[in-house]
């Protein structure tokens, strides 16, 4: 198959996605470190401040910041099913009074303008794009307040067709870093901190979908649909095993000024 004839995870039935990725405890590639690491860079925060967390999934990261700060926190994701997840892992985890999941469009958030101290949102962004996510986000921040995204990014300035036509198809903004840094700066934001995550937040992504492929092959025996998704993120993982050294994800933290 060429790339072009390939499926990306938008062509697939978005229930095939949501219940391939609901058993999971992030939806996306990061972890508890990760997530430690990028709250390191907020100043400031006290019981109360408000954090919003968009595209939370079932809140993996959102559990970190309500055990790890004193604020109160809205989780928002699209999807039902996380976020009834999202609320019973904030109960299971006693953080229920301090951590909601509500269901709604980061597209059209409602929220009041100047409402948050922080707006957090790991491997979600790229469903706005990350230009217009920050620009629109924006109105909802505190002057002085923070908001720090993951976001996929080129490493290299040039990089092998395979690697560039895969990303292009699916995520044409895929930048690389001082053009995304320059995006932040031209949205409105001071840029604080950008690093690259470490190789093991993507390794960990994929080593954990194994098992998972192969359990929901069997439970949709037969399904092409459920066969060419799955195929289709086996070749996502194929393709940063050997392209790794081209791009990966980043953390992005600025400062509404
Ligand atoms: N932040 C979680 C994590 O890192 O584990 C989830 C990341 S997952 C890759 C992206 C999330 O964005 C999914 O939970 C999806 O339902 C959500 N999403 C996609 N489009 C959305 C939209 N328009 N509004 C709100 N959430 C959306």
């Amino acid at each position: 198959m060429s790339n072009n004839e390939k499926h990306t995870i938008h062509d697939f039935d978005l229930n095939i996605i949501y219940e391939y990725f609901s058993s999971t405890e992030r939806q996306g590639p990061g972890n508890i470190d990760e997530t430690l690491k990028a709250l390191s860079f907020i100043d400031g925060l006290t019981e109360k401040s408000k954090i919003a967390d968009i595209g939370c999934g079932t809140g993996g990261q959102t559990m970190v910041l309500g055990a790890h700060t004193p604020c109160e926190i809205i989780g928002i994701d699209a999807w039902h099913g996380f976020i009834d997840q999202f609320n019973q892992n904030a109960q299971n985890k006693n953080l229920q009074d301090k951590v909601k999941g509500i269901v709604g469009n980061m597209e059209n958030l409602p929220f009041q303008e100047e409402e948050f101290d922080l707006i957090w949102s790991e491997g979600a962004i790229y469903h706005m794009g990350f230009e217009k996510g920050l620009k629109k986000w924006r109105k909802f921040l505190k002057q002085g307040g923070y908001i720090a995204v993951t976001e996929n990014t080129w490493f290299t300035e040039e990089r092998p067709a395979e690697i560039q036509n895969f990303w292009q198809e699916i995520y044409p903004e895929i930048d690389t870093i001082p053009n995304k840094v320059a995006q932040m700066q031209k949205a409105g934001y001071l840029p604080i901190a950008t690093y690259i995550l470490p190789e093991k937040i993507w390794t960990d992504y994929y080593s954990s979908q194994i098992l998972k492929r192969e359990s929901f092959l069997k439970k949709y025996n037969g399904n092409k649909t459920v066969e060419e998704f799955v195929a289709s993120q086996q070749y996502e993982a194929e393709l940063y095993y050997k392209y790794k050294a081209y791009y990966g994800y980043m953390f992005y933290i600025g400062k509404k000024i």
